[in-house]
């Protein structure tokens, strides 16, 4: 019994530094077979480190089905034993910490829903004090990234050593083809606030079906993220809870086969000179950006003065329409799309009308 523990542990540190990192497993744990079994298929696919399970859900409305609970925590280390595969569930309350740990549980996870509240986090962060075990934060359902720093930095209060972040897609308004838009521009700004820091991409929550599920992963690797989180299942129409989002552990290992995973970094001297040399011409090309950027504006403050004296509105929509169109026109000559003139046009604008504001006021 304390050789296995002592084996786990040692699992344990070189699967969190291992690139990529494979975590998959079914959505909800279900029947004891169930787990067993999605436990070795996805051991003998020999690509899987970790066995993710959900033993208490955090469903939307009431009347479907919440998890099947504590019962289920044994299910899940007789499959690490069997399989040798570690395991992770997810937790919200110190009471779930406890029994999981209980339960010898490897990593923990803090879902979507309970990112967003602190006073969760905080409760789970009290019950890790002192513990060992490492622990995956799921961004917050809503695109606040503050929100999901403030979880990560309660947890390193508390002293937990291993944090990584997952990458579950955010909830937006209206329709788009994903169940969580990606808006990969935030964990991108959290690999900039926590470099080094474990980041891991869980494709089947932005995806909520099966058929984006492989693009978005290669996205994730290309974005040098450094392992998967994906849901599976040995009967995935049947699931009891996310059945359109699961592939089965076969399939599974068919995707991470063709999966292309690009090296981060190369110690390749001509490619590091090249890239060095590049970056070099577009930091030259940002300053003129910026210089031209201050010349504009320098621009504005002079039309800004003559309103003043003529006592002209600062919004004239005439005038800004002709210069969107002048600009979506050249744009489209450059091969820069409608959208990115748009944002970059907004931003200028908004900025000129406040040095325009300023002048008038003073
Ligand atoms: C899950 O992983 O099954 C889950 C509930 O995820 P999320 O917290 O991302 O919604
Ligand atoms: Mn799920």
């Amino acid at each position: 019994m304390e050789t296995l523990k002592q084996n786990m542990k040692e699992k344990l540190m070189q699967s969190w530094e291992k690139r990529p990192l494979i975590i998959s497993g079914p959505c909800s744990a279900e029947t004891e077979e169930q787990v067993l079994e999605t436990a070795q298929r996805l051991a003998n696919t020999g690509k899987v480190d970790m066995l993710r399970a959900g033993i208490w859900k955090p469903r939307t409305k009431p009347g479907q089905f919440e998890g099947i609970g504590i019962t289920a925590l044994p299910w899940l280390l007789k499959a690490k034993k069997l399989t040798g595969l570690l395991t992770t569930i997810e937790v919200a309350t110190a009471k779930h910490v406890e029994d999981a740990l209980h339960f010898e549980t490897d990593v923990l996870w803090i879902g979507a829903r309970t990112t967003v509240n602190p006073f969760s986090v905080q409760e789970i962060a009290d019950a890790l004090r002192g513990t060992e075990v490492p622990v995956l934060v799921k961004n917050p359902i809503n695109p606040d990234l503050d929100l999901w720093s403030g979880a990560i930095e309660r947890l390193q209060k508390a002293g937990v050593q291993n944090i990584g972040m997952i990458h579950r897609g955010f909830s937006s308004y209206g329709n788009t083809e994903y169940r969580n838009a990606p808006m990969w521009h935030l964990p991108i700004e959290m690999k900039r606030r926590y470099p080094g820091m474990l980041l891991m991409c869980d494709p089947s929550h932005i995806c909520g079906n099966r058929t984006l599920l492989q693009q978005v992963a290669q996205k994730s690797i290309d974005l040098d993220f450094n392992g998967l989180m994906i849901e599976s299942h040995i009967d995935p129409d049947n699931a009891w809870s996310d059945a359109r989002q699961q592939v089965t552990p076969e399939r599974l290992n068919e995707m991470l086969g063709s999966l292309i995973w690009r090296m981060g970094n190369t110690n390749e001297p001509e490619f590091i000179n090249a890239l060095a040399h590049l970056r070099e011409q577009i930091n030259q090309v940002d300053d003129e950006l910026l210089t031209l950027i201050g010349q504009r504006m320098k621009l504005a403050d002079k039309i800004g003065i003559y309103k003043r004296e003529n006592n002209i509105t600062i919004l004239q929509t005439s005038r800004w329409n002709d210069i969107l169109e002048r600009a979506f026109e050249k744009g489209a000559q450059l091969g820069l799309s409608k959208e990115f003139i748009t944002r970059y046009f907004d931003a200028v604008h908004l900025e000129s009308i406040s040095h325009q504001n300023k002048i008038m006021n003073e």
